[in-house]
């Protein structure tokens, strides 16, 4: 098939987190993209909402991200410059526990691995200059000062904005039904009947991408049930991003985890309830269950006593998880590629993902990347 037949390089199946930062990083390459996205950039209905993630550099999960964590905090910044807009606000991490526990020994080797700068900060000093922690005698803080948050919304809108002023085409309420491998082309099919012709396609449908996987990576795959809720405060300043840095805080068995305030009101607080599964991300239930409230108000009140533990807002949005918690990037077929799976974590690294997922589509993958293979299921 000739180039002039396509109606574009690379089509990609959804303008979410992964396919927006794709989409920019394909465009400014000068690839042609014709990107498809069943709702509109941005909209609360995947995994994007809630209005922040988690930025962090050091990185217990695996020291393997890090080059991919070096790279999007680069490519956040790029994204700020090219958008005019604010995305990351780096007002550091703490990772609160027990130094002996596995959640705070993995986080300072892999830090100490990769070279990320961290204090531990012993109890007395976590006590002192943030106050609004309970804390246990023993239990230390690891202060990542590259960490912040991330504003998803207008992360994503952003991506999208700037891959079409870069010549991206994103098509909006347009759900893609059928993806056909076809000699040198991909056939693009279409819920309202139309079809496209591309050179190349990128699954980065989200919780939705199931119906796109080979049978062996649909069955290493299930959507989740992510929870938020937001907390009110008498001393809303205490937890502004210059005194109330992002958290996580492990303790028998309990993880929590929040962010500052980002409009003077409410602290969102999330992690209390493990994700679980959802058959359909369609029709996933936005609202707390009493049960659910009941079971978040107790962990705020014992790990954050300076929060009103009736949450003001709750929330829940969905994510594509994989068996092992690491994402699905490469290639599924010949002319088709994948970034799903991101299991709760995506966020922060969409934009070194995006460029590698550009590596692979250009025959130039990345080997320090060969671990997020879908091949290994
Ligand atoms: C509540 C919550 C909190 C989280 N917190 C953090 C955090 O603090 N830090 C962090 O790093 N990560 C976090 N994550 C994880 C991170 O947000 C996700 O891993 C990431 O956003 C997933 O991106 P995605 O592109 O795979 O999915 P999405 O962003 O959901 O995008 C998928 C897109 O594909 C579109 N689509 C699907 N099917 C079709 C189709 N057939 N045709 C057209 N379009 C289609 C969808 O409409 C959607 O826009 C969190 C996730 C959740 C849910």
């Amino acid at each position: 098939m000739a180039a002039a037949e396509l109606d574009a390089q690379v089509g990609i199946i959804g303008t979410g987190t992964m396919g927006s930062t794709l989409a920019w990083q394909l465009a400014r390459r000068g690839v042609q993209v014709l990107a498809f996205e069943q709702f509109a950039p941005g909209h609360d209905r995947g995994a994007v909402g809630g209005e922040t993630r988690l930025f962090r550099l050091a990185y217990a999960e695996g020291h393997q991200y890090v080059p991919l964590l070096r790279d999007s905090l680069r490519l956040w910044r790029e994204l700020e410059d090219e958008a005019g807009t604010n995305i990351l606000t780096q007002c550091g991490g703490l990772s609160i526990g027990d130094p002996e526990g596995d959640y705070i020994a993995g986080l300072l080797a892999s830090a100490r691995d990769t070279a990320v700068p961290v204090d531990v900060l012993p109890t007395a000093e976590v006590a002192e200059r943030y106050p609004q922690h309970d804390l246990r005698d023993g239990e230390v803080a690891v202060l990542d000062h590259q960490a912040g948050y991330l504003r998803c919304e207008q992360a994503v809108l952003s991506a999208a904005r700037v891959a079409e002023r870069a010549g991206a085409e994103v098509l909006r309420y347009t759900e893609v039904t059928e993806l056909v491998e076809d000699g040198d082309s991909v056939l693009v099919r279409t819920a309202g009947g139309s079809s496209h012709r591309v050179g190349q396609a990128v699954v980065a449908a989200g919780s939705w991408a199931t119906r796109f996987l080979p049978p062996r990576l649909a069955s290493a795959v299930e959507s989740r049930r992510v929870l938020l809720s937001w907390f009110g405060t008498e001393d809303i300043d205490a937890y502004r991003p210059d005194r109330f840095p992002i958290f996580i805080h492990h303790r028998d068995g309990q993880h929590v985890y929040g962010m500052p305030t980002v409009d003077d009101v409410m602290v969102k607080v999330a992690g209390v309830i493990t994700a679980h599964p959802v058959p359909n991300p369609e029709a996933v239930e936005r609202r707390h269950s009493a049960a659910e409230v009941h079971q978040v108000s107790d962990v705020v009140g014992k790990f954050l006593p300076g929060l009103h533990p009736e949450p003001l807002r709750t929330d829940a949005f969905t994510d594509l998880y994989t068996r092992d918690d690491r994402p699905l990037v490469g290639r599924v077929g010949n002319r088709i590629a994948v970034t799903t799976g991101h299991s709760g974590r995506g966020f922060k690294y969409a934009p070194g993902i995006a460029a590698a997922v550009a590596d692979v589509l250009a025959g130039t993958a990345d080997p320090r990347y060969e671990f997020l293979s879908p091949s290994r299921f």
